[in-house]
């Protein structure tokens, strides 16, 4: 049972003192809306990626996997409309600092409904409620601020070099659709999947990995045949739910936000934003789920004069529709940490855990000796060890400290079974339990004995 409030304070500091998430540029004082995975957090965010790719591709008949160049031909975003002002964020800046905020957020912030508000409605409500910066200051006139990084291609500077880092990877499977249909011979209805890095030049990056610069994206487009597109949205809506299970989300932690019209893109019949509630923010958005017509093949038909059309078995050709599901990985962490993230009492000690599931804790099990003076038990426990990261892969070896400090900081970290090498292990107390060791459930912190021959066994079955 949890005893205190989780906080996002207390998150933060247990992924830096455990080696999750680090500031970006750290000993530089850091750059703005970039975090670094240390060696556990890559491992959790690599189990969420591994047991996405399986769900949504691996597991499934119906699904292709792509990897696109983040850099793509300039022409791609003016085709999907991200040069233009489908992509950019009003920003106002404060007249006596300078510092930038988004002036929707700032809005929101104060109480007024910013949804699908036009630069002229921002100002209009900033002043008829005499809304000012964080800092107490007042805001300068709003205007549209357009999110992605230029960069430029080749060794001469200038216009013909211009090019952007990709602000999402669905424009990479858009320009690889008819590449992916010559080469597979897809049946409709399919889906197109990537896994990638996506850069959004974001006026205010905050709230941990929630709104960052560089982030990695996880989308799917699944092209329909037009009349076909409610059931499927259906369809993929209980998959998507079936994830959020998947990466233990209480179900009423998370919500369906379905976006008024009057907010929707003008291609999109239907949005869904999938919400969790995050510790002190509430709900937010953790994936979007859209039917985006056929505006982004359509599109790209008529910049690139490539046909896009996809040729039934009896010879119709059309452009299908398409329905997104688009998940930020950073969103997903978080939310997993989160939800993770328990107090409770053990022992009569307030003790903090991340109760992760089997699939996606950093490490699988610790292995230690009882002491790591005694030769006999640490040679014992190198070959359980050894045995078991053969078999895993991410198991643990921890002689640190005494036995009661390892289960501690593997409890933070959310090993789900420590495993001890002790004496009767040898047969030197009690002959019966040779060759059995004790495995602690973090959970619980019941121990039981298991023989080292059950081991692999054990944890392959074992939930928790
Ligand atoms: P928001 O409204 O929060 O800015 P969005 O609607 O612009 O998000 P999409 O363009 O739908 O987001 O991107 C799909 C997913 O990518 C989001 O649901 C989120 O999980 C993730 N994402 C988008 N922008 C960021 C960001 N700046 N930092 C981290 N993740 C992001």
């Amino acid at each position: 049972m949890s005893t205190t409030e989780t906080t996002m304070e207390k998150i933060v500091s247990l992924c830096k003192r455990r080696g999750f998430v680090f500031q970006g540029s750290e000993i530089y004082g850091g750059l703005k809306g970039t975090w670094d995975l240390g060696p556990l957090g890559v491992a959790l965010n690599n189990n969420i990626k591994r047991e996405w790719w399986k769900m949504f591709v691996e597991d499934r008949e119906d699904m292709y996997g792509l990897d696109a160049a983040i850099l793509m031909n300039a022409k791609v975003w003016e085709a999907s409309g991200h040069t233009g002002a489908g992509f950019c964020d009003p920003l106002v800046e404060d007249t006596k600092t300078g510092e930038r905020y988004r002036a929707d957020h700032l809005l929101k912030d104060a109480g007024i409904a910013a949804d699908g508000l036009t630069i002229d409605d921002i100002d209009r409500l900033i002043a008829e409620h005499g809304v000012l910066s964080p800092k107490g200051n007042p805001l300068s006139k709003a205007r549209q601020f357009n999110m992605m990084f230029e960069t430029t291609i080749g060794a001469t500077a200038g216009p013909a070099g211009l090019v952007y880092l990709r602000p999402e990877t669905a424009q990479g499977i858009f320009v690889n659709f008819k590449n992916v249909v010559d080469t597979m011979s897809p049946k409709l209805p399919f889906g197109i999947a990537q896994i990638g890095k996506a850069f959004r030049n974001e006026i205010a990056p905050r709230d941990f990995l929630f709104r960052v610069r560089e982030f990695e994206q996880m989308e799917i487009e699944y092209f329909v045949k037009e009349g076909e597109w409610e059931v499927r949205f259906e369809a993929l809506r209980q998959d998507i739910w079936k994830w959020f299970d998947h990466l233990g989300l209480r179900r009423e932690k998370v919500r369906e936000y379905d976006v008024p019209e009057n907010d929707l893109a003008h291609y999109s019949r239907r949005t869904i934003d999938f919400e969790y509630d995050y510790p002190g923010k509430g709900f937010d958005e953790l994936a979007g789920f859209a039917y985006r017509t056929d505006h982004d093949l359509r599109s790209h038909q008529t910049a690139s004069g490539v046909s896009l059309e996809y040729t039934e078995p009896d010879g119709t050709k059309f452009i299908p529709h398409v329905l997104e599901p688009s998940f930020g990985v950073g969103r997903a962490l978080t939310a997993v940490l989160c939800e993770a993230y328990t107090e409770d009492e053990m022992n009569g000690e307030v003790r903090s855990y991340l109760k992760l599931p089997v699939h996606l804790a950093p490490y699988r099990a610790c292995v230690s000796p009882l002491l790591k003076n005694k030769p006999q038990l640490v040679e014992k426990a190198r070959e359980v060890f050894l045995v078991l990261k053969k078999e895993f892969g991410n198991i643990a070896w921890d002689d640190n400290g005494n036995i009661g400090k390892r289960y501690r900081r593997h409890d933070e970290i959310g090993t789900p079974a420590c495993i001890v090498i002790d004496f009767d292990t040898l047969g030197e107390e009690n002959p019966a339990n040779q060759d059995t060791v004790t495995i602690r459930n973090r959970d619980t912190g019941a121990q039981e004995r298991v023989a080292i021959t059950e081991l692999v066994n054990k944890l392959t079955i074992a939930t928790v």
